[in-house]
C-alpha cells in the first residue's frame, strides 16, 4: 500500500488524507496543535459556502463540484454540519463586485433576487437601506460548521486508520517525500502533501512573495431582542461597499452572530497572540453598524484574530513540488468551503494536474461531477 505524510490537519490537510484513504493510501497526518485546532484558519464557528464570487467564474463553477464533495463527505461523517441560509449581497453603489456576480451567475443559469430598498428592509427588517445603492439574494448558500466539520472528519481518519502524529515539523524535503521533526526524527513516504495553512511560507521558502499570512479579525455578536428572529432567519450577508465592506454571518445551530471583513490585513505572525485589541475589533464594528438598525443594542461577545495565506489574486495553489510531493496553499480567506473538493484532488491520479483548475481558471474541465441538489 502506498504511504503519505500530510503537514497539516486543518481542512486541507484532514480532506487529503481522507482523499487519499479512499483511494487506498496509508496515511500519516503531523500536527503541531491539538485538533481541532484553535489556531488554524479552519477552526471558528462557521465557514461560508456561496456561488456569488464576482468575476471569478471558475471558482463560481467550483462551487458545485464543492457541494458534490460535501456530499460524498456527510455520507461518510454519517452527519450533515451545514445549515442553508442563502445570500445576501449588499454595495453602495450599483458596478462592481455586484454587477460581475450578476453578470457570472446570469451566464450560468443561477437564480438571484434584485431588492431594491424597500424590500431590503421588509424582508430584512434588521439592516438599515440607507447608503445601500444596490443589493441581490439568492436562496443558495450557507454555513458550514467549521469546528463540527474539522472534529468530526479527524474521528473519522482516525477510524478509518490515518495515523495522527503529535510533532511540530522542521524541515520539508519534497524531492525525498519526506518531514524533519523537530526532534530530529525524519519521516519518509512516497507522497508528502503540505498543508500548514498560514505557516506555510515560513516551512517552504519558495512560497515567500507568493503567499503572505494575514491576521483577521471576526467580532461575535448578540442582537438586541427585537432584531434576535430577524437574524435567526437571516441570509448570510455580504457588504462590498467600496467604502469598507464586512460581513455577517447570522447565528445559526447555537452559533454566535459574527462579522468580519474583506480587506486583506497582510501582516501578522500566526504564532503571536490571537485576542484582538480593542481598537481592532471597533475598527470591524464600524463598519457594520451604519447597516444595522438598533446598532447601540448590540453586545459584542468578543472578538479574536485568525490568519489567512493570502495569494495576491486569491488564487489557490495546489501545485506539485518535483515528482514526490504537493502543497496546498494560498486559500485567500475562501478556501474552507473547497476543502473536500481539492482532497479528493489530491487522492486522485489527477493529483499533480490539477494546479489550474485550483487557480481557478476558467475552460477547466470539472474535476468531479457538481451537485445542483444542495440548498
Ligand atoms: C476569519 C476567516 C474567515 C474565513 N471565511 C471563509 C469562508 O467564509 N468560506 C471559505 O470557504 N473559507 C473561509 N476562510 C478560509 C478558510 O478557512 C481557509 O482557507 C482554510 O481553513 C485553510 O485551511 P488549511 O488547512 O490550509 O489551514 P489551517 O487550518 O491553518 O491548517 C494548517 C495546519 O498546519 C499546522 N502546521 C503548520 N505548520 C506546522 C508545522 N511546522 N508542523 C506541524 N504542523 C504544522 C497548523 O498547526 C495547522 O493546524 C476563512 C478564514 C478565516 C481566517
Amino acid at each position: 500500500m502506498p504511504h503519505a505524510l500530510v503537514l497539516g490537519a486543518g481542512i486541507m490537510g484532514l480532506s487529503a488524507a481522507w482523499g487519499l484513504s479512499r483511494a487506498g493510501w496509508s496515511v500519516t497526518v503531523v500536527e503541531q496543535d491539538d485538533l481541532p485546532n484553535p489556531r488554524g484558519a479552519s477552526v471558528d464557528e462557521h465557514r461560508l459556502i456561496r456561488h456569488a464570487y464576482g468575476a471569478q467564474r471558475g471558482y463560481m463553477r467550483m462551487v458545485d463540484e464543492a457541494y458534490a464533495a460535501w456530499e460524498l463527505l456527510w455520507a461518510d461523517l454519517g452527519a450533515r454540519h451545514y445549515v442553508p441560509t442563502g445570500v445576501l449581497a449588499l454595495g453602495d453603489a450599483a458596478g462592481g463586485w455586484l454587477a460581475e456576480s450578476r453578470a457570472a451567475l446570469s451566464g450560468d443559469g443561477h437564480d438571484f433576487t434584485d431588492l431594491d430598498a424597500a424590500e431590503l428592509e421588509s424582508r430584512f427588517p434588521m439592516l438599515r437601506a440607507a447608503g445601500v445603492g444596490d443589493a441581490f439574494h439568492m436562496t443558495r448558500g450557507g454555513v458550514l460548521l467549521a469546528r463540527p466539520v474539522v472534529a468530526a472528519l479527524a474521528a473519522h481518519l482516525a477510524r478509518r486508520g490515518v495515523t495522527f502524529r503529535p510533532a511540530r515539523a522542521r524541515e520539508a524535503d519534497p524531492a525525498r517525500a519526506a518531514l524533519v521533526l523537530e526532534d530530529g526524527t525524519t519521516l519518509g513516504a512516497d507522497l508528502l502533501v503540505i498543508a500548514a495553512g498560514p505557516w506555510a511560507p515560513r516551512f517552504l521558502p519558495a512560497l515567500e512573495g507568493r503567499v503572505t499570512a494575514s491576521r483577521q479579525i471576526v467580532v461575535y455578536l448578540e442582537a438586541p431582542a427585537a432584531q434576535r428572529a430577524a437574524w435567526a432567519a437571516a441570509p448570510m450577508l455580504l457588504d462590498l461597499s467600496a467604502a469598507g465592506g464586512f460581513y455577517a454571518v447570522p447565528p445559526v445551530a447555537g452559533t454566535a452572530l459574527k462579522i468580519g471583513d474583506h480587506r486583506f490585513s497582510l501582516h501578522g505572525d500566526p504564532d503571536g497572540p490571537r485576542e484582538a485589541t480593542p481598537e481592532e475589533a471597533e475598527a470591524i464594528l464600524a463598519l457594520a453598524w451604519p447597516r444595522l438598525r438598533g446598532a447601540d443594542g448590540y453586545r459584542v461577545l468578543g472578538a479574536r484574530a485568525c490568519f489567512y495565506d493570502v495569494e495576491p489574486q486569491e488564487r489557490f495553489l495546489l501545485e506539485p513540488l518535483g515528482d514526490r510531493a504537493l502543497v496546498m496553499s494560498g486559500f485567500s480567506g475562501h478556501g474552507f468551503k473547497f476543502g473536500p473538493l481539492l482532497g479528493l484532488a489530491v487522492g486522485s491520479e489527477e493529483r499533480r494536474r490539477r494546479a489550474a483548475w485550483a487557480a481557478g481558471a476558467e475552460g477547466v474541465a470539472p474535476f468531479m461531477e457538481p451537485s445542483h441538489g444542495s440548498a
